[in-house]
C-alpha cells in the first residue's frame, strides 16, 4: 500500500472518489464513495454530520459502517482528522497543503487558512530537548464575524460605567452646585 501516490491531489470532486480509493489500494465501496463525497461537500464535518449526509444518499447505511469508513480513509491518508480543543473530531479530504484552521470559540465554525511557512514544522521550539520536530499544530482561536456581532464585549470598546443605574434619591440641593458650574 502506497501513501505517496496521492501527493499533489487537490480536493477531490466526488467522481474522483473511486480513483482516490484505488490509488491507495483500497476497495471501492458505495459507503466509502459516499463518505468522500460528503466530506467534499461538507469540509470539517464531524462523524454525525458525515453520517447524516451519507444517509441522504444511502438511507440504510449503519453508523458503524460510516465510522469504519472514516477510520479506514484516515488511516490511508485520504482523509485528515482534526480535533480542536473542546470539539469532536472533524474530517476533511486531505490536501497535503499543511493548512491550518481558524476556530470560533462560540459556535465552533472552522475555516481553512494557509500555512504561513508552507511546510512543516511551521514553528521551531526555543528548546527542543533533542527531539526531531516534524510538526507544530496551529489553531487560531477567536470569534467568527456573526458571533462577534452578537457579543457585546467584543463589540463595544468600553463598558459604560453605571449607565442608567444611578439612584434617583439625589438630594435636590446638590443639583444647585452642578447647574452653577454648567451655566457659569
Ligand atoms: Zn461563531
Ligand atoms: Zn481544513
Ligand atoms: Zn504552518
Amino acid at each position: 500500500m502506497s501513501t505517496t501516490a496521492t501527493r499533489g491531489e487537490t480536493a477531490a470532486p466526488p467522481r474522483d472518489g473511486a480513483a482516490l480509493l484505488r490509488s491507495t489500494g483500497l476497495r471501492v465501496t458505495r459507503p466509502r464513495l459516499a463518505v468522500l463525497s460528503a466530506l467534499t461537500q461538507h469540509p470539517h464535518a464531524d462523524a454525525a454530520e458525515v453520517l447524516s449526509a451519507v444517509r441522504d444518499e444511502q438511507p440504510g447505511v449503519s453508523h458503524q459502517t460510516v465510522y469504519d469508513c472514516l477510520h479506514v480513509l484516515t488511516e490511508a491518508g485520504l482523509v485528515r482528522s482534526i480535533q480542536p480543543a473542546g470539539s469532536t473530531a472533524r474530517y476533511e479530504i486531505r490536501r497535503h497543503d499543511n493548512h491550518h484552521h481558524l476556530v470560533c470559540r462560540t459556535c465552533g465554525r472552522v475555516e481553512d487558512v494557509p500555512c504561513r511557512t508552507g511546510t512543516p514544522p511551521c514553528l521551531h521550539p526555543a528548546q527542543d530537548h533533542g527531539f526531531v520536530v516534524d510538526e507544530a499544530e496551529v489553531y487560531y482561536w477567536g470569534l467568527c464575524p456573526a458571533c462577534a456581532a452578537e457579543d457585546p464585549a467584543a463589540n463595544t470598546p468600553d463598558a459604560q460605567p453605571g449607565g442608567g443605574a444611578a439612584p434617583a434619591s439625589t438630594p435636590p440641593s446638590r443639583k444647585k452646585d452642578e447647574s452653577l458650574d454648567e451655566t457659569a
